[in-house]
């Protein structure tokens, strides 16, 4: 028998055609294998059973780098061949072009390298090979080739170009191979001069880290801006000049085990190819090394990586042991991935910067994941690609305005973006802007269709009308939890799959222009379109958006006798006279704003600095709670529930228990109404989706709760459940309504 077999995925740099013509050679198969456009191609002849055996192998060990998104199978004659080889490359007209690899940590094959006093590429801070290294910051264009990256400006030396052309060398056709001689440099830029050659630059930096300096450091897709994590003054000063007095800051170290309690999953999932932040238990402050002043203060977890670039590895074997190593930028601004623009925008909070000359393509951020969850796709994984049921025109979904990140469709793929961010500012549209045109320009796509969240003002949704009509195309704009709701049947190859979606969240603009974010929806087999079956009872933000960043506003409005602690009286008369006159107030049904009011009313925090704080300090309360207070309430009625808290706390319950009964609560408000909805509407899965499922406790609970009455439970694995993910939504809403009208 012979068949022809084309692998679609991650598939190109990476090292595949050697590992096919290894894998043939085992198995015993004639035949050939080659790259194109899309992907990789395979002839291979032999039995059923043979062939069988590749098909299998060619996923379950498929090389470290590569993602296999399909194989797609066709019987062909047989040639009689008896040898298996690799051929050239071919080209295919009109090809749905191939997948960017994502950006991986040093291996352990380069790092024995980088240790070995003999080897060549001794101490060498750019290290890397066909399995390891930069490739969706450093490319320009496809095919993936040196000169469409940003090493173009490297001519490889005679010993590195040996290298590169050996078919047998693991540095066969690795992009951004140098060395010492050929390749990229670092060096130290301080008040005092520039500090070069690797030796020095690494010791310059790290005694000014040691002195509680703060040094930004170039990585692989921007700028980090780095100090000793120990150094309360230093973690202080950083804290000031960046303008984040609380947000917790990502740390690196080598030796997580200190910091963290670790398991097999999560030790696993820290030494991953992407080496994303992962969210960890912070061990008790006395079983670990120091306390850790104001690195996640109220917090009972720590986001922590380990070094994964060849600089962080040379880095850290002597300095300081923990590295708070946040993103390089204002609050609320992009990353910062360009030498000057990194000087000009971080010269006020960096003491020194730690440079090289590779340029970035492309900005990305670190990734920060939870076993089995992201929460921000980023840096290792983006650009990845999701296989999207059925057929429709190619797709721009821009997002919405905070963590975003968008997505564009391809044929049955949909490639959602790195995290972007924030689009409040000027610097956050021209980096969206950048980013679009990347991905369009990887991927040969041309929209035909631009989808944007319903909300008039954000400023993707003012972005992708003027693309829209700039390009003559229709624009979609899709409810923001319908997008939610929508994304997480998405990922789970679940489109056209009835669902109940509880979607819960801070904000969105909802069809009746409330705010809506305590949603029960119910989709139905056509995406297309929803019904709002349930809805968290209604509260008044007094102040809008001030009652955002004020707790204490929310829980006047959801206990109108209750007053503040620590809070001037004129303010709370002020609020007191928005919420009796209606002026400056705002109608909402967001669950994430009853965390805060909750969290208010119990004394956790009345003001916050970033989004969600108040609610993430009250669940890391409820994870100290032992027995959880009893509160009955539910969605259409939380009235009794606030009665309750505020009787329990005058009667000296533990704010701990209350604050794990109020999550106790909230799960079985919500898992009555979905069961009932569910039951109602002969359906038979549920989904969990919106920023406060990032809440672990509610997650759980629910999660039980609904298994016990018999539903299936959809969470997200793939992309995040905050506004990360709502890109993949839109755009599959958007193919599903205009998908029959113009294909
Ligand atoms: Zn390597
Ligand atoms: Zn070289
Ligand atoms: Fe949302």
């Amino acid at each position: 028998m012979r068949q022809k077999l084309a692998v679609r995925g991650v598939v190109q740099g990476v090292g595949f055609r050697p590992f096919v013509a290894r894998l043939a050679d085992e198995i015993g198969l004639a035949g050939h294998v080659g790259n194109d456009e899309t992907g990789v191609f395979i002839e291979a002849e032999g039995n059923a059973a043979q062939l069988d055996a590749l098909q299998r192998r060619l996923v379950d060990e498929a090389p470290p780098l590569a993602t296999v998104v399909d194989v797609r199978v066709a019987q062909v004659t047989d040639r009689g061949e008896r040898d298996f080889r690799i051929v050239p490359s071919r080209h295919v007209d009109n090809a749905a072009r191939t997948l960017v690899p994502p950006d991986t940590a040093v291996c352990d094959e380069c790092l024995a390298e980088l240790r070995d006093p003999a080897d060549r590429r001794y101490r060498h801070p750019f290290i890397t090979c066909t399995n390891c290294g930069p490739r969706f910051t450093i490319i320009t264009d496809l095919p993936y080739d040196r000169p469409a990256t940003t090493m173009a400006g490297f001519e490889l030396c005679a010993r590195c170009r040996e290298e590169y052309d050996d078919p047998a060398d693991r540095r066969h056709h690795a992009q951004p191979i140098g060395c010492h001689d050929c390749g990229p440099t670092m060096w130290l830029e301080t008040p005092d001069g520039t500090v070069r050659g690797d030796g020095a630059v690494l010791a310059a930096a790290r005694s000014l880290l040691a002195d509680g300096r703060i040094v930004a450091i170039k990585g692989i897709g921007g700028f980090h801006l780095a100090c000793d994590a120990e150094n309360p003054v230093a973690v202080a000063r950083l804290r000031e000049r960046k303008h984040r007095p609380d947000k917790p800051f990502a740390l690196m170290t080598a030796d997580p085990a200190s910091w963290v309690r670790l398991d097999g999953e999560s030790a696993a999932l820290l030494a991953s190819q992407a080496h994303p932040i992962v969210l960890l238990s912070a061990l008790p402050a006395d079983a670990r090394s120091s306390a850790l002043s104001g690195v996640a203060d109220g917090l009972d977890e720590l986001g922590v990586m380990l070094p994964y670039t060849p600089l962080h590895h040379l880095l850290l074997e002597a300095g300081p042991r923990l590295l708070v190593m946040t993103s390089g930028n204002l609050s609320d601004e992009p990353l910062c991935f360009d030498n000057d623009d990194a000087r000009a925008r971080l010269g006020a909070i960096a003491d020194a910067f730690l440079m090289h000359d590779r340029p970035i393509a492309v900005p990305c951020e670190d990734s920060v994941m939870r076993v089995g969850e992201p929460v921000r796709r980023s840096r290792g994984y983006a650009p990845l690609p999701v296989v999207v049921d059925g057929d429709g025109p190619d797709v721009l979904a821009v997002g919405g305005e905070v963590k975003n990140a968008f997505c564009l469709t391809r044929g049955d793929l949909a490639f959602v973006s790195g995290h972007l961010g924030d689009m409040g500012s000027l610097e956050s549209r021209r980096a969206f802007d950048r980013s679009v045109g990347q991905l369009m320009r990887l991927h040969e796509v041309e929209p035909r269709v631009v989808a944007a969240d319903d909300h008039p003002g954000y400023s993707t949704r003012q972005w992708a009308q003027s693309y829209a009509d700039e390009h003559g195309l229709p624009l979609v704009t899709v409810q923001h939890h319908h997008a939610h709701v929508v994304s997480l049947l998405a990922e789970h190859h679940s489109v056209g799959t009835p669902i109940v979606g509880l979607a819960f969240d801070g904000t969105g603009y909802g069809c009746d222009r409330h705010v809506w974010g305590g949603e029960v929806l119910v989709v139905g087999e056509d995406v297309g379109s929803f019904v709002r079956a349930e809805h968290l009872a209604e509260f008044t933000l007094a102040g809008g958006d001030a009652a955002v960043r004020n707790p204490f506003r929310i829980a006047m409005a959801l206990a109108p006798g209750w007053e503040p602690e620590g809070i001037d009286p004129a303010e709370i008369a002020v609020v007191r006279s928005q919420l009796e006159s209606g002026v400056g107030c705002a109608p909402t049904s967001s669950a994430g704003r009853l965390f805060d009011g909750v969290a208010a009313l119990l004394g956790v925090r009345q003001r916050v600095s970033y989004e969600a704080q108040a609610a993430i300090e009250l669940e890391a309360l409820a994870r100290a709670g032992r027995e959880p207070y009893p509160l009955d309430f539910t969605l259409s009625d939380w009235a009794p529930m606030v009665e309750q808290v505020l009787r329990a706390k005058a009667a000296g319950v533990p704010v701990e228990d209350l604050a794990l009964g109020f999550h106790h609560g909230l799960a079985e408000a919500a898992a009555e109404a979905a069961v009932a909805i569910a039951a109602r509407a002969g359906i038979d899965t549920v989904g969990l989706t919106g920023g406060v499922f990032a809440n672990r406790v509610l997650a759980a609970q629910l999660r039980s709760r609904l298994q016990r009455a018999g539903l299936g439970v959809l969470t997200h694995r793939r992309v995040p459940c905050n506004d990360g993910g709502l890109s993949l939504g839109q755009a599959v809403v958007a193919r599903a309504r205009v998908g029959e009208r113009i294909t």
